[in-house]
């Protein structure tokens, strides 16, 4: 099994449109959408949900207020000022705990509980070519690596029991955590990259990230034909990097407007040959 990871140093490169695309062009495919709080993958993929799963992603601080004394003194170790109390004495926790357990070992007569929290919910959705795995994470919510782990486990667990070959991943924009937990463990990345000098700029960094891991990795030019000069840009950063241009696609409104059309890029017919030929390469790289 390999795993492809696409990933931009920005939003708005284009990533998800250039990730569905590919998507459509293979013959069988687990698609992740790693980018747990803003998902737009299965927006442009026609999807059947098959199973949803809650996510926990960290436990917090519960009060059982049958036992407290109002005592004060988990309030006093709290470092994240998530506990209060009224005057009344009623002791309450709010939504900033981070579940450091601080207070529950603190509390002298065992009032505080650390119990499981939602964090949000993936999916796993049949699409026409395979498998979708996705999730939403709750606004507010963190630990989102964890749950782009948990997303691409279980993408593994999916193509490995109907023998599919390949994972492809739409990563998050930029170089977060986020971007981390979708590049670790895969075979190669697949860098959007407007043809901007904030695009420019994203890349590099984005470039020096992969290189942390030693993961080979290939360059689109998105939205193209706009300066000649960051083109040359562009192709010079992916040679410091030692990533490879695999080609272009030029800013057409036809883009914006099939994508409003929930098509593709690939569904354009101009375009179809561009993106065949970019899967072409990555899958022809994973073979040898
Ligand atoms: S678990 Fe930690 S952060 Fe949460 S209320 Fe207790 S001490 Fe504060
Ligand atoms: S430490 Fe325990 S007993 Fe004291 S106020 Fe906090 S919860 Fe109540």
């Amino acid at each position: 099994m390999k795993q492809i990871a696409i990933l931009s140093g920005k939003g708005g490169a284009g990533k998800t449109s250039v990730t569905a695309s590919i998507i459509k062009l293979m013959d069988s495919v687990v698609a992740v959408d790693a980018d747990v709080n803003a998902s737009n993958l299965p927006i442009l993929l026609p999807h059947f949900p098959r199973s949803t799963t809650a996510y926990y992603g960290m436990d917090i601080a519960s009060i059982d207020h049958q036992l407290c004394t109002g005592c004060g003194a988990c309030i006093t170790v709290c470092q994240f000022d998530a506990i209060t109390q009224n005057d009344g004495g009623r002791i309450s926790i709010d939504s900033d705990c981070e579940g450091c357990a601080a207070c529950a070992f603190t509390c002298p007569v065992d009032a505080i509980n650390m119990v499981e929290r939602k964090g949000g919910d993936w999916y796993v959705s049949t699409i026409n070519n395979g498998y979708l795995v996705h999730a939403d994470l709750i606004p507010g919510e963190d630990n989102s690596g964890k749950l782009i782990t948990k997303v691409r486990n279980e993408a593994s667990t999916v193509a490995k029991e109907h023998d599919i070959s390949y994972i492809v991943i739409d990563g998050p924009p930029g170089t977060s955590c986020q971007a981390i937990s979708s590049i670790t463990g895969t075979d190669l990345v697949l860098a959007v990259v407007e043809e901007s000098l904030s695009g420019l700029s994203d890349y590099r960094r984005l470039a020096e990230l992969i290189q942390k891991f030693s993961i080979p990795h290939f360059v689109l030019i998105n939205k193209a034909g706009f300066s000649q000069e960051v083109e040359d840009k562009i192709v010079a950063a992916a040679q410091e990097f030692e990533g490879t241009i695999l080609g272009q696609i030029p800013f057409d409104h036809k883009i914006p407007q099939a994508l409003q059309d929930l098509q593709s890029i690939a569904d354009i017919d101009e375009y179809r040959d561009i993106i065949a030929r970019v899967l072409t390469e990555l899958q022809t790289t994973l073979t040898h």
